[in-house]
This record gives C-alpha cells, sequence and structure tokens, in this order.
C-alpha cells in the first residue's frame, strides 16, 4: 500500500474593500493582479457596506475570517470606532483606510499619506529633507499627505488653502503636535511663497473631472525647476500639471497615491513587498 500525504488544503487569504459606493473602484484590479504576481492564494472583493451597516460588516471580518480590508468613502472616519487598535499616524490624521485582522485584533492603518510620499520619492523628488514645501489645500487628503511629508523633514511646509481659515487651523494642529515649521494662510499669499518653493503639492480638487480647466493656483507663479505635484488622478494629466511641465518643473500624478496607498496596505496583510509596477500596469488597463 503506497504512504498518503498528509497534506492540509490552505484557505485563500480573503481581503476586500469596504465603501459606498463601491463597484467603481480600481482597488480590487489592482490587488487581484498583485496577489496573482507574488503567487499569494488570496482574493481581494469589493464590498458593499451602507453605513448603517458599517458595524456589523467591521465584527464579519473577524467572523469570516478575513486577513484585512481597505475602507473608503464614506467610512474612513466611523470605523475607528470599531477597532481594537489605532496606529498613531491613522489617529493623527483621524482617518482608518487599511484594517489588519492580527488573530481577532483589528488593527487600523492610513497608508494615503504613507504611500502618497513613497510614490513622490520614487517617481519625482527621492530626496526631500531640507526641502521647502507649499501644500494647497487644507482637506482630509492634505492632512495625511502633510503628516507624512513632515516625517521626512523638510525646512518647512506652507498650506494654502482657498478658505485661509482651515489652513490656519490645520497648521497648528499639526505643529502642536511637533511635526515642524508648518504655517497656514489664504491664496492671496501664493505669490510670495511660491516664489521660493521647492515642491508645490495639489491636493484641492480643482482641476478634477469634468473641472478639467481649473487650476488651483496661477501656475505662472510657480518657480521653473520646482517640483509640482497633483494628488488628482482623473485626468492623469492635469492642466496644473501640463503648464508646469511646460515652465520647465519636474511634474508628479495622482495615481502613483493611489498605487503605493495600495502597496503598503499589502504589505501590511501580506508581510511581503508588493508588486507596485503590476499594481500600477493593473489600474492602467482598468481605465
Ligand atoms: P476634501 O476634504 O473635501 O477637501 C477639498 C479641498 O479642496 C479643500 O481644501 C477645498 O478648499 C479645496 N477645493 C475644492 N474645490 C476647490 C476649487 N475649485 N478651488 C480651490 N480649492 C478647492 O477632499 P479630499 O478628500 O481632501 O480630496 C481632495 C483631492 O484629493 C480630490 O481631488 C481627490 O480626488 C484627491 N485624492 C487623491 C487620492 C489619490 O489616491 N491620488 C486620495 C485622496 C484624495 P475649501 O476648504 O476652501 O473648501
Amino acid at each position: 500500500m503506497s504512504e498518503q500525504k498528509n497534506s492540509t488544503p490552505s484557505l485563500p487569504v480573503l481581503l476586500g474593500v469596504m465603501g459606498d459606493p463601491i463597484a467603481h473602484s480600481k482597488s480590487p484590479a489592482m490587488h487581484n493582479a498583485a496577489l496573482q504576481a507574488a503567487g499569494a492564494n488570496g482574493i481581494y472583493m469589493p464590498l458593499h457596506v451602507r453605513p448603517e451597516q458599517l458595524e456589523s460588516a467591521i465584527r464579519g471580518i473577524v467572523a469570516l475570517g478575513y486577513r484585512g480590508v481597505n475602507v473608503t468613502i464614506p467610512h474612513k472616519e466611523q470605523v475607528m470606532q470599531y477597532l481594537d487598535v489605532i496606529d498613531e499616524s491613522a489617529r493623527l490624521i483621524g482617518a482608518v483606510n487599511t484594517i489588519v485582522n492580527e488573530e481577532g485584533k483589528l488593527i487600523g492603518y492610513n497608508t494615503d499619506g504613507i504611500g502618497y510620499v513613497r510614490s513622490l520619492k520614487e517617481e519625482a523628488v527621492p530626496e526631500l529633507a531640507g526641502k521647502r514645501i507649499v501644500v494647497l489645500g487644507a482637506g482630509g487628503a492634505a492632512r495625511g499627505v502633510i503628516y507624512a511629508l513632515a516625517l521626512e523633514k523638510p525646512e518647512r511646509i506652507s498650506i494654502l488653502n482657498r478658505t485661509a481659515d482651515r489652513a490656519v487651523a490645520l497648521a497648528s494642529d499639526l505643529r502642536a503636535h511637533g511635526l515642524g515649521d508648518i504655517t497656514g494662510g489664504g491664496m492671496e499669499e501664493a505669490a510670495a511663497v511660491l516664489a521660493s518653493a521647492d515642491i508645490v503639492i495639489n491636493t484641492t480638487a480643482a482641476g478634477m473631472h469634468p473641472h478639467v480647466d481649473d487650476v488651483p493656483v496661477d501656475p505662472a507663479l510657480i518657480r521653473a525647476g520646482a517640483a509640482v505635484s497633483d494628488l488628482i488622478y482623473n485626468p492623469l494629466e492635469t492642466r496644473l500639471l501640463r503648464e508646469a511641465k511646460q515652465r520647465g518643473c519636474i511634474v508628479h500624478g495622482g495615481l502613483g497615491m493611489f498605487i503605493y496607498q495600495g502597496a503598503v496596505a499589502f504589505e501590511h496583510w501580506l508581510g511581503i513587498p508588493a508588486p507596485v509596477e503590476t499594481m500600477r500596469r493593473a489600474v492602467l488597463d482598468s481605465f
């Protein structure tokens, strides 16, 4: 009689993204391509979760044995109350976009800002230390991005926003956490501040589809040779980036932020390096 092999079949790693709506999300295409390229037995599902079902859905992560999920609009803030541990950066940003199930304990992270900075360094400006950075906008995305930028020890970060009070409040809040020289102001300061900026980052929605002719600031105010980055990835090249490129600036679009926030999440779940180029290709193919 031949000896029988005693191998236990392993279950796939379950992952997903919770949001409302969710059908448009490019995360499933990106992560399923990543799982396949990494040779991992796993699946990443779009999970339509309405706000009134969020608590049950989060409990379902443990009940169903999910390894983790991403959380997107409108749940990023509300989800925090249902988690066991919130990572320090997510607490400071006030939003969670990635949950890891560590043997029944749910840990919340925010990979948006860290992902943005990894993308900026890999794709446009390798060294951020000592740089003078201008951030246009003071909303949710700006908060995560500025937190992660501050960890890179730039010389200073100036936040300019259409509603000046929001920029002033955000700067003073981040300064109070010891994050360095961060100031806030209104767009009337743009000419003076942009004249000496090394890096200009648009975190506003100005220029996003369908308002593709909008710019957050007059591109002529940006110094030739500065790096200009835009969080918007629809369109892939905004008018701000197009005009900055014509003025001799290094430009960086928003697709990389989306890819790298996913890459950092993937690494939290799988514990192996994310196949970033496969992820980028999958997203571009899904447009
Ligand atoms: P948010 O919290 O609603 O903040 C919006 C910001 O944009 C505010 O500072 C607002 O200024 C400003 N703004 C909106 N319309 C404007 C206009 N026409 N002119 C000038 N300023 C304007 O939104 P958010 O979550 O921070 O998202 C902002 C942008 O980041 C969006 O375009 C989004 O697509 C992009 N984003 C990209 C990624 C990625 O993965 N690449 C991730 C997250 C977000 P006021 O305070 O004056 O209203």
